[in-house]
């Protein structure tokens, strides 16, 4: 008997939307999770990744800690998949580079209500730096697979997921399931 692959999934900048359509595989997750051990994923904590066969990584890289962890993924994960529109061109999450990070942390934290009105977090309130522009994860790192959608479709999840698992190459030529948006 062959030896059970590991999965992990990581959210950067996005809403997590794309993990709820991960969840909407259903009852498919039994499948899955027959394949695969889930090792890391957003409600398991952990700094730390294992070797992983497959990383599905939700979002868009916006701040240097996403920078750091995205290269710990790719030096431990076989294949990275870019999971949703966030993670293949920034999508909603670079709105910010219309405007600039200063701009933006102005509206976020001095102009919109906050526990703290009027100021920025002192010593930027534990949140890493921002990078000075937001990038799809293939300006940082080599991407294996790339799964359009906002959020993805569950079935395209799926199907992706069961071939990386049973070691057979991806079929992408469904066009209807690979749609942005
Ligand atoms: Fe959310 Fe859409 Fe971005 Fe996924 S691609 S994280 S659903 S905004």
């Amino acid at each position: 008997m062959t030896s059970k692959k590991k999965i992990a999934t990581v959210w950067l900048a996005g809403c997590s939307g794309c993990h709820m359509s991960l969840l909407d595989i259903d009852e498919r997750l039994l499948d899955v999770v027959a394949l695969a051990d889930i090792v890391k994923s957003p409600v398991v904590d952990g700094k730390n990744l294992p070797e992983v066969d497959v990383t599905l990584v939700e979002g868009a890289v916006s701040s240097e800690e996403h920078v750091t962890e995205l290269k710990h993924i790719r030096e431990k994960s076989k294949f990275v998949v870019a999971f949703g529109d966030c993670a293949v061109t920034a999508n909603v999450a670079s709105l910010r580079n219309l405007v600039g990070t200063e701009v933006a942390l102005k509206k976020a934290y001095v102009e919109l209500p906050s526990n703290v009105p009027g100021k920025l977090p002192p010593g930027g309130g534990g949140v890493s730096p921002l990078l000075s522009r937001v990038t799809p994860l293939h300006e940082v790192i080599k991407v294996d697979y790339y799964i359009p959608g906002c959020p993805p479709d569950a079935d395209r999840i799926f199907d992706i997921l069961l071939a990386l698992l049973t070691d057979k190459t991806p079929d992408l030529s469904n066009e209807r399931k690979a749609s942005y948006g």
